[in-house]
């Protein structure tokens, strides 16, 4: 399949029975600023070009954000800070990302996450990543003609990205990597005509960070715009 089928399929998922029910729990709680809104409820695929040199790896899609506009790092806080850093270095058309039909593009990079549905406290179990993997990696495995750079937006995508590396024959380096703001971790190629990968770890772009000064602007802006010349972009 392509990235298209892969997508479409994806939202019909249901194995996890504990997010199937907060997905749906959410959008009919719902907030009182988006009382109007008819959530998406439903898995929240990857967004980008299917050719993407880059990939950035979050965690999971927030109950009030992704699981209501139905696309990923759209409607929150965490959207916000990534999509204003990626249009300020050149990657995103433009710096807001609202709905899923606000017209925002990246260039040459996709939004994916190694969870597709809205944990509660948003803190899926250890048994919801393992069940979610295969979903990533066969995302990776369709980019993989194109992608040069992964960046792990906190410690969980860098703890779930690298076994689905290793998945797609990528020799992953024991002990494994510790996951820091800046980390960088260069793959060999898969096979003879492969190419190699860079995995970058960088803050997550949570209030958390961004609002206490973790992750300042300029930290993340630097760390996409290494990343993205590395990818070739
Ligand atoms: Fe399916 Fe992943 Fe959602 Fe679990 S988290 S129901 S595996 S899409």
């Amino acid at each position: 399949p392509d990235l298209h089928s892969l997508d479409t399929a994806l939202t019909a998922c249901r194995a996890c029975p504990r997010l199937v029910a907060w997905r749906q729990e959410a959008a009919h709680v719902k907030r009182p600023a988006f009382r109007d809104w008819e959530y998406w409820a439903r898995p929240v695929p990857g967004y980008g070009p299917a050719d993407a040199r880059m990939l950035l790896v979050g965690l999971a899609p927030a109950a009030h954000g992704g699981n209501r506009t139905g696309r990923m790092f759209t409607g929150d806080r965490s959207g916000d800070a990534l999509v204003a850093a990626l249009h300020d270095v050149g990657l995103a058309s433009q710096p807001t990302s609202t709905h899923r039909d606000d017209g925002l593009e990246l260039h040459g990079v996709r939004f994916t996450s190694p969870v597709h549905c809205a944990p509660p406290a948003h803190k899926p179990t250890p048994a919801e990543r393992e069940t979610c993997r295969p979903w990533l990696v066969r995302e990776l495995e369709l980019l993989r003609p194109t992608v040069r750079t992964v960046v792990a937006l906190g410690a969980f995508g860098w703890q779930a990205v690298l076994p689905v590396l290793a998945a797609g024959g990528r020799q992953v380096p024991r002990p494994r990597p510790a996951f820091a703001h800046g980390a960088r971790v260069e793959l060999p190629p898969a096979g003879p005509d492969g190419a190699p990968l860079a995995l970058y770890g960088c803050y997550h772009v949570t209030p958390r960070n961004t609002f206490t000064g973790r992750l300042s602007p300029a930290m993340l802006r630097d760390l996409l715009r290494t990343a993205a010349r590395e990818a070739g972009l």
